[in-house]
């Protein structure tokens, strides 16, 4: 979503959290843009740090390496992170950070000294207390742990909460690498009870990280998996597919559509399947406008950023299906990125279980929380994301004395 996209979209939802023009009008501008040319062996790339909100907590969100990174989406994004962070109700604001280049053109050594050049251009802006970055797209724990090593190097101690993400040997935690996708379990589960819905099948589109995720915890807790995609296709089979057999299926083609017993279908077909919930995994805009009436599942959980169109949205819940919004239903991952950055702060390391308990109770109650705004008026689910959002920010904006 561009960011004038965003800006029009809070300007239909700001009544309802009773937000004046005023306030919006201070919302919508980032506290700080950051802009930097970082040069690695002669080549300059393009860099970029917004942070959006802190009004709640330090500033949180992704770095990017990508070849389409521009300052107009790294605002979005770092508006997003804003939202998230309210929805989930961890102490964090909102940023984003991104690098225009194609990591896929450099070498190790390359990338690491963009990561490092990233750190020495914006580090005063960084730190546990001001701002905390995370991977992204095609950015990872090793990277992470680069940022790290730079800043530290800078300041001169040790500071493993300015950064999350960071492998588990250099202060990482237990459990981020299935976070997104169990966090969505647990807001899903929660759905379906409330729901009041019985019957477990699954279509998930998108078998990377969230989508493969997500299938094995779901299969695990005895849903039955009827459809997954990738790339290149859909494969159905309305009686269950053999999760353990798609993943060695995956490793060793590359692709879930050389899984034998089910049948091939588009990834456009795997939206209609005849499946209660249905998981959009992989990318943005995926339904639409003019498949949004095909859809049969009564839950939707967006584990991908921006699955639903807006228009696809008005059709969807005008057949009363309920979509869980990214911002909510992927709001996983940023909160054990705070648990991490909790870990750290505290100089503790918590267990596995621990962990888990402690999401489950995160994504259950910011489940509650929006289900009550849902239940009680007439707009969708993504809408009363937006508001609860926007009424936890502008609240903590006020506390300050800032509007
Ligand atoms: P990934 O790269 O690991 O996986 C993407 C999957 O989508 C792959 O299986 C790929 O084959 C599939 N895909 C690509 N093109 C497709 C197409 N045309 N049709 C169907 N499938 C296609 O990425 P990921 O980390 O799993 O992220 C997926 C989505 O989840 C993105 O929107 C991402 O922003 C969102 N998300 C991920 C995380 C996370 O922690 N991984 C956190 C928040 C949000």
């Amino acid at each position: 979503m561009t960011f004038d996209q965003i800006t029009q979209l809070l300007t239909k939802v700001a009544p309802f959290a009773n937000i004046t023009n005023d306030e919006l009008a201070f919302l919508q501008k980032p506290h700080n843009v950051l802009q930097a040319d970082l040069t690695v062996n002669g080549k300059t790339y393009p860099a970029y740090r917004v942070q959006f909100n802190n009004a709640r907590g330090p500033f949180k969100g992704g770095i990017r390496f990508h070849p389409g990174v521009d300052l107009d989406e790294v605002k979005s994004l770092a508006f997003w992170m804003s939202l998230k962070t309210a929805v989930a109700d961890v102490p964090l604001g909102g940023g984003k950070g991104g690098v225009t280049v194609n990591p896929k053109e450099l070498s190790q050594e390359e990338i690491e000294e963009l990561s490092r050049a990233y750190v020495r251009a914006f580090h005063g802006h960084l730190g546990p207390q001001k701002d905390i970055p995370a991977p992204d797209v095609y950015t990872n724990p090793q990277i992470m742990a680069w940022m790290l090593d730079e800043y530290e190097k800078i300041i001169g101690k040790k500071a493993p909460g300015m950064i999350t993400g960071k492998p588990l040997d250099k202060g990482g935690s237990l459990v981020r690498d299935i976070a997104t996708a169990l966090g969505g379990v647990y807001v899903l589960q929660e759905a379906l009870n409330v729901l009041k819905i019985s019957k477990r099948t699954v279509a998930i589109q998108g078998f990377g990280n969230a989508g493969a995720t997500a299938a094995r915890l779901l299969a695990d807790a005895g849903f039955t998996i009827v459809a997954v995609s990738d790339s290149k296709g859909a494969i159905y089979n309305k009686d269950g597919l053999d999760i353990t057999l798609v993943e060695k299926v995956k490793k060793e083609t590359r692709s879930v559509i050389n899984y034998e017993n089910a049948k091939k279908l588009s990834n456009e077909e795997l939206l209609s399947v005849d499946a209660v919930i249905l998981v959009p995994a992989a990318l943005e805009n995926a339904i639409h406008k003019d498949n949004a009436d095909l859809v049969k599942a009564k839950v939707v959980l967006e584990l991908a950023n921006g699955p639903t169109t807006p228009e696809a949205d008005v059709i969807l819940h005008e057949k009363r299906t309920v979509v869980l919004p990214d911002i909510l239903a992927n709001a996983g991952g940023v909160t054990v990125s705070c648990f991490e950055w909790q870990q750290n702060l505290a100089d503790e390391r918590w267990t596995e279980k621990d962990v888990k308990e402690r999401l489950k109770e995160k994504m259950v109650s910011a489940f509650s929380a929006l289900w009550d705004l849902y239940d009680a008026n007439d707009y969708d689910f993504r809408t009363a994301a937006y508001v609860h959002a926007l009424k936890k920010i502008i609240a903590a904006e006020r506390l300050r004395g800032r509007v």
